[in-house]
């Protein structure tokens, strides 16, 4: 028999792992907002080879939903979860409550200077998202206080902005960066796509055959014309394209010539039938 632990509470999540790290027991963090899938098993599953303890938490954070209707609606799954998780042998599993991350109430500012990397990108479509991302990353560092945390390379811009975190932050924790699970079709697999109808479902495969294209086309193309195809390509009825930017991978800057950046990423969110839907590509 495999025991999986489930805390609910902080206090006794953090007592727990006192004890465990006293042992000399390193912790593996895998945050997440549930309805799990292939994509977040693949950050637990790293965590389980690399740490001695890897904990999980589901937890939808309300303070980074700018559209209420998106948190209502995003899917919530906790029993298929826990079935999930214990069954790759997950050590714990926190579930907190939002009075239990957010005991002073949900205004509390967060304190980090992203400077511009959070000004394009999901950052200049969804207003307060990465202010409720990082305090709701805080709060849970601070709580697990764990020495990896394990990202997916699906949200880019989230994990750029976790890195300069906790470089401002007073810890050792380190960063994981995982790379995107993917449906057989290309779709990147995410919580949402459940969410989709049918014929939905079927069109959302273009969004990664446009980043694969993108890919292709970086080699030869000037960017401007990437970019203006790759919007061609996802010129769908039913598509609405929030952006579609090719950036440097670290500043995160929108760049003009591949031969401007070191390393260089396509990043793009489609919403389809409502759904928002992200999805990158490294390009270089
Ligand atoms: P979420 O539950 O959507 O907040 O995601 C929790 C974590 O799982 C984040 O670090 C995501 O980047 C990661 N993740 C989500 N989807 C995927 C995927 N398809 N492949 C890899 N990681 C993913």
């Amino acid at each position: 028999m495999i025991y999986m632990l489930i805390f609910k509470k902080v206090e006794q999540l953090k007592s727990y792992f006192a004890k465990e790290r006293k042992k000399g027991k390193t912790i593996g963090f895998s945050p997440t907002m549930g309805a799990l899938h292939q994509g977040h098993v693949s950050l637990v599953k790293r965590s389980l080879e690399e740490t001695d303890l890897s904990v999980c938490s589901i937890f939808v954070n309300p303070t980074q939903f700018d559209d209420k209707k998106d948190l209502t609606k995003y899917p919530k799954t906790t029993g298929q979860d826990l079935d999930l998780l214990h069954s790759i042998g997950t050590d714990v599993v926190f579930l907190p409550t939002v009075d239990e991350i957010y005991p002073v109430g949900q205004n509390e500012p967060h304190g980090f200077n992203f400077g511009e990397m959070a000004k394009h990108m999901e950052g200049a479509h969804r207003d307060g998202h990465f202010d409720g991302m990082a305090q709701v990353v805080k709060r849970l560092l601070e709580i697990v206080e764990p020495d990896f945390i394990y990202m997916g390379q699906k949200d880019y811009q989230q994990q750029a902005l976790v890195k300069v975190m906790l470089e401002q932050m007073d810890t050792n924790c380190q960063l994981v960066r995982c790379p995107i699970i993917r449906e057989v079709d290309g779709l990147a697999m995410s919580s949402r796509n459940v969410r989709l109808n049918k014929e939905d479902r079927i069109t959302a495969g273009s969004i990664s055959a446009t980043l694969r294209n993108a890919k292709e086309e970086a080699k030869s193309l000037p960017l401007k014309t990437v970019k203006a195809n790759a919007l061609k390509g996802l010129d769908i009825p039913g598509f609405s394209v929030d952006y579609f930017e090719i950036i440097d991978a670290f500043s995160l800057q929108p760049i003009a010539e591949f031969e401007q950046a070191e390393s260089v990423v396509a990043c793009t969110t489609v919403r389809i039938g409502g759904i928002r839907l992200l999805d990158n590509m490294i390009l270089k």
